[in-house]
């Protein structure tokens, strides 16, 4: 699809970001060009609008950003899934592993039921421990998770084989 290619380019790369030696994909560069930005969101709306998907988990921060326009166009509820703390509900919550020490996210009781079909959202996926702890938390409570999407995969680091078996869809790889 033409549409990527643009994409692609609006993608700021930031050496030694948060530290030494990452190179950070700043996707903000992208949110600055509406029409990268509304490629973006329609590229996914096209993938998902009949796919029955009932409620589309994002990921703080940056699946917030993308996950909403998503859930409004195909017509499902947005849930915000959270770092510890910012949920004022109970709560239940899945732990993951960072480079150091640990981080949990958390999702509302009662925000996504059994029967749900859900999609997962979020910027860009590494090595995969943060989707795959949202894949966790929305099939414990009975959800189907029916698809990640991403702008955005580091293939090399082989976060598609902790999804679960399900199926990743993203946009633009980098190597
Ligand atoms: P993973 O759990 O290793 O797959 O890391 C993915 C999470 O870290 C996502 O929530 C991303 O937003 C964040 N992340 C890791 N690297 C980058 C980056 O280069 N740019 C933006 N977000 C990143």
């Amino acid at each position: 699809d033409p549409r990527i290619h643009g994409i692609k380019t609006k993608i700021r790369v930031v050496p030694d970001f948060p530290k030494k030696g990452i190179m950070f994909q700043d996707i903000t560069t992208v949110l600055l060009d509406p029409k990268a930005f509304k490629d973006t969101i329609d590229l996914f709306v096209e993938r998902y609008r009949d796919k029955n998907i009932s409620v589309v988990a994002g990921i703080e921060a940056r699946g917030f950003l993308f996950g909403p326009p998503i859930a409004l166009a195909i017509g499902a509820k947005f849930v915000p899934l959270r770092k510890p703390k910012k949920l004022p509900g109970e709560t239940i919550f899945e732990e993951y592993e960072l480079e150091y020490g640990n981080d949990r996210l958390e999702m509302h009781i009662g925000a996504v039921e059994a029967g749900d079909r859900a999609l997962v959202v979020d910027d860009l996926i590494a090595t995969g421990g943060t989707l795959c702890a949202a894949i966790n938390l929305l099939e414990r409570v009975g959800a189907e998770v029916v698809e990640c999407a991403c702008v955005i995969e580091l293939p090399e680091l082989k976060g598609r084989q902790r999804l679960k078996g399900k199926p990743l869809c993203m946009l633009v790889e980098y190597r």
